[in-house]
């Protein structure tokens, strides 16, 4: 394999300084590891996430999977270089049988799961809580622009699992994903129960795209004793894997570990170069007007079907606000 010529000598000093060891919840960090063609991104999630958490009563294991969909999906989606949005939906047989984020760039973040709780059982993992169906990703750019959406199936596998087959087959970029939810116990004065979050995405990105080759995930169904293809992985995209491998799910969450001291625990014999934060926020997009036209879009014999007790009720599933509106209002005749 050729070399790369090495980047032309930068003459003026890099600015250098000592990571920050003050921990910054709610956003997503960029980084870069340019000695190894590495770049990613670190989120922190903690009062956002108390906020979207604690509008439903979710039981434990739905809340901490919930989590990792909203941390998976800020990793993903605050790349967008556009107002737009990203939503991350599943869609399974599992106990969670739907769970929905919608990121709206720059900051906005909200999300919902449908679970049976009479199948929640102890001990049950991400995967075993998603069983069967599929991931879907969705990017929207607004009502002139079209649609991407990626699917990815799920197959008794963790988020992680898919968001590693998702870049393998659609994206074709040497990505790990890592994610993280734990609870938190405090003492003294307010709230004692807290969820906290945390996750890295790490992805190869050399100049020269046959460095990024990587080994297929499945053999496939090649008959007995055909030597299949093997793909070298670039040492560079080795050390990386190796490297996000050693995140404990703790050090991701650990509310007193600043993300630029975690990331550079994790890269400082390789340098590694800090961007701004992006501040993430739990908002709901809802409002009465939207839920008013909502209804309008009902058949009248549908909107008649909603008046109980002289007034129609809608909840907002995502943020669990009431709208009310006299049957009139309503548009029923
Ligand atoms: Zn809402």
């Amino acid at each position: 394999m050729a070399s790369q010529s090495p980047e032309p000598k930068i003459s003026i000093e890099t600015p250098i300084r000592a990571p920050s060891a003050v921990p910054v919840d709610d956003a997503v960090l960029p980084f870069e590891v340019s000695s190894l063609d590495l770049r990613g991104r670190l989120t922190r999630l903690g009062p956002a996430l108390d906020d979207v958490l604690n509008k439903h009563d979710y039981p434990p294991a739905v809340g901490k999977l919930l989590g990792e969909a909203m941390v998976l999906t800020t990793l993903l989606g605050s790349s967008l270089k556009f107002d737009g949005r990203f939503i991350l939906q599943t869609q399974t047989d599992g106990p969670v049988s739907f769970l929905i984020v919608d990121f709206q760039a720059p900051d906005r973040l909200r999300a919902y799961a449908r679970f049976d709780a009479k199948r929640l059982e102890q001990g049950l993992d991400s995967g075993a809580l998603l069983g069967h169906g599929h991931l879907a990703m969705t990017i929207d750019q607004g009502p002139d622009m079209s649609r991407y959406q990626g699917l990815v199936a799920l197959e008794g596998g963790s988020l992680e699992d898919a968001a590693h087959e998702y870049f393998l087959r659609s994206e074709q970029i040497p990505t790990r994903v890592r994610l993280a939810v734990g609870e938190e116990w405090r003492g003294g004065e307010g709230p004692k129960h807290h969820w906290r979050a945390g996750g890295m995405l790490l992805q190869f990105l050399p100049k020269a795209p046959e460095r990024a080759r990587q080994p297929d995930l499945h053999p496939g169904d090649a008959p007995e004793g055909i030597v299949t293809h093997a793909v070298e992985e670039d040492d560079a995209w080795i050390e990386g894997q190796s490297l996000i491998a050693t995140v404990e799910d703790v050090e991701l969450i650990d509310p007193d570990l600043s993300g630029e001291r975690l990331l550079y625990r994790l890269f400082h014999e390789r340098g590694v170069r800090v961007f701004p934060p992006l501040p993430l926020r739990a908002q709901c997009s809802c409002s009465r007007d939207a839920v008013s036209g909502m209804l309008e879009s009902f058949a009248a014999k549908d909107r008649a079907e909603m008046v109980k007790d002289g007034k129609v009720v809608v909840t907002c599933e995502f943020c669990s606000s009431l709208y009310e509106f006299t049957p009139d209002e309503a548009g029923v005749e």
